[in-house]
Order: C-alpha cells, then sequence, then structure tokens
C-alpha cells in the first residue's frame, strides 16, 4: 500500500453526472491485483477535506489507474473541477477482489448500478464470455449501448431506455444456468435484491459493498458490515461485524446481512 501525488491524465463526463478520471500512478499500478480494489483519494493537501473518498478502480492499464465516478456530494463535485495536468493525492491499493470469473466451467453474471459500474466493468473486460446488466435512473445516465444479441442488457427505471425496470428486472429475464456466477456492485437496496434473488435461486454471487468509509485502512472502524457466518475474518478482530475496507469490499452474498 502507497501513498502517491498522481497527475490527472483526463478527466472527462461520459454520462450524466458520471465522470471518468484517469491518473498516472504508476506505484499504485504496479501493486494492482484485480477488479474489486479500490483507491482512497484526496484532492487537496488542506484542511478543508480531511476524510478520503474511496473509488473503485475502474482500469489500469500500464502506469494509468483510472476511476469511473458520479457526482455524489462535495467532493466528487471537485474531483469534477479537476483539470489534466492537476494532481490527486491516493492511497491504495486497497481491498479484496472477485473471484473465479476465469473459470471454464462458469458463466459470469456481472451486474453494475449507480456508483458501482466501476468494478464491473473492470471486470467484464476480463471476462470473455460474460452476461452484462448495468442499471440507470434514465436513459442518460447510461454510456453503454443495450445490445441484448451481445448479452449487454442495461436498465433505466423510466423505460427511457434498454429494459423498464431495474437490473432485477433483466436479471429476471435472462437464463441463469446452473454454472452462473452473478457479481454485483450497486446501492444497498440493490445488493440487498440481488442477494435475495441470489438465495431464491440458489446461485453463487459475489457482492462488491461501498459502504461510507472514512480511513479504509481499518483504524476508524467506519465500515462495519454484520457477518452472517459469525467467523473471525483474517484482518477484522470483530466477530459480528467485518470491515468493508479491509475484509471487503467483496464478499459470497451469504456471507453479509444488510442493515
Ligand atoms: C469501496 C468503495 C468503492 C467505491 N467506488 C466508487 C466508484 O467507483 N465510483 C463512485 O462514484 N463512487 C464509489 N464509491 C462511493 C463514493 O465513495 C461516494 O459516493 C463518495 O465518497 C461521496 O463523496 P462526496 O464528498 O461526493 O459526497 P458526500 O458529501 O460525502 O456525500 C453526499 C451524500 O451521499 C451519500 N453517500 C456518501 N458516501 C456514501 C457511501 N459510501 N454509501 C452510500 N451513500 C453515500 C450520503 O447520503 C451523503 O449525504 C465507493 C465507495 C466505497 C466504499
Amino acid at each position: 500500500m502507497v501513498i502517491e501525488l498522481a497527475e490527472i491524465l483526463s478527466n472527462e463526463q461520459i454520462a450524466q453526472g458520471i465522470w471518468r478520471m484517469s491518473m498516472h500512478a504508476p506505484k499504485v499500478a504496479a501493486d494492482y491485483v484485480g477488479p474489486g480494489q479500490f483507491i482512497n483519494l484526496l484532492t487537496d493537501d488542506n484542511w478543508d477535506h480531511l476524510v478520503r473518498r474511496p473509488m473503485s478502480i475502474a482500469f489500469v492499464k500500464d502506469d494509468a489507474v483510472d476511476i469511473i465516478y458520479k457526482i455524489f456530494g462535495e467532493m466528487t463535485d471537485q474531483f469534477s473541477r479537476k483539470n489534466s495536468g492537476d494532481t490527486m493525492n491516493i492511497l491504495g491499493h486497497l481491498g479484496n477482489v472477485f473471484s473465479d470469473w476465469d473459470r471454464q466451467d462458469k458463466e459470469p453474471v456481472l451486474i453494475g448500478g449507480g456508483v458501482g459500474l466501476a468494478p464491473i466493468l473492470n471486470l467484464y473486460e476480463l471476462c470473455t464470455d460474460a452476461v452484462l446488466i448495468m442499471g440507470a435512473r434514465t436513459a442518460a445516465e447510461h454510456f453503454m449501448k443495450h445490445e441484448p444479441e451481445n448479452h449487454i442488457y442495461l436498465t433505466t427505471d423510466d423505460g427511457s431506455s434498454g429494459i423498464d425496470g431495474n437490473v432485477l428486472t433483466a436479471l429476471n429475464e435472462i437464463d441463469l444456468h446452473e454454472n452462473s456466477i452473478i457479481y454485483a456492485c450497486g446501492p444497498e437496496l440493490m445488493l440487498l435484491a440481488v442477494q435475495k434473488f441470489a438465495v431464491e435461486k440458489n446461485a453463487r454471487a459475489q457482492l462488491s459493498v461501498e459502504s461510507y468509509m472514512g480511513c479504509g485502512v481499518g483504524l476508524c472502524q467506519g465500515c462495519v458490515i454484520e457477518r452472517q457466518n459469525g467467523q473471525v475474518m483474517k484482518h477484522s478482530y470483530h466477530e459480528k461485524y467485518s470491515l468493508v475496507c479491509l475484509d471487503g469490499p467483496v464478499y459470497e452474498c451469504d456471507e453479509i446481512i444488510f442493515g
């Protein structure tokens, strides 16, 4: 894990409220393990913002690390005001990774919604035969095309493009095979619905959880999530709770309970 002052290579709006930033971060890129991992960012080295903001790694190519972010509040708004040549202070890499997506006998079904698009797109780039479902409120928030013939399904809450409904509507429409594994990242309500779906269908699912988070390194204890199995995990001393920053953000769906 390193702290790196990364120069911004590009920072562009790719859909309504959604931006992609590419940063020159050779140290973080060199340590990067795979989809699921995240970095914790500060825009400036001053007292205005003490707490970093976690962002999943969307892509790593050579020395460049990319994020895809949604403007939520003050800090992500500041992200969007940064220009090429400006810097970002990165702490990373952090977190664990999605697993078993590369098994020949498995079919990955990838689901991303809201701020959860980045790790899912990262994983999609690596998968050869995956189903991709991306959810948004409206067409303007999508930056990909609805292509059912290529197993890419977009959904919109207002029906303005793709499937009218949410990612669960799409998930119910596709044929889930015995060997499918669901990988999902998005708002808690979405993850809860995917978890329920997976339990009902007896399907395996890995969920990447985007809880509130402070330090990202297990000190502040701000990102706890309740655990189902009660076992002590590698990094966390809680029996009942897990720290998303150290034990996650990726969990098997039967490992956690949403509050
Ligand atoms: C491991 C991890 C990976 C993430 N990856 C991404 C990513 O790739 N792209 C992306 O756009 N976002 C991602 N997020 C969420 C992102 O960190 C928050 O949206 C961001 O911190 C908001 O900061 P802000 O200063 O703009 O908003 P704030 O001013 O801090 O918050 C504005 C409002 O947003 C809500 N909010 C803020 N943070 C969260 C949160 N973590 N969960 C739920 N609600 C929240 C609160 O209601 C708050 O009032 C990730 C979060 C985690 C924990």
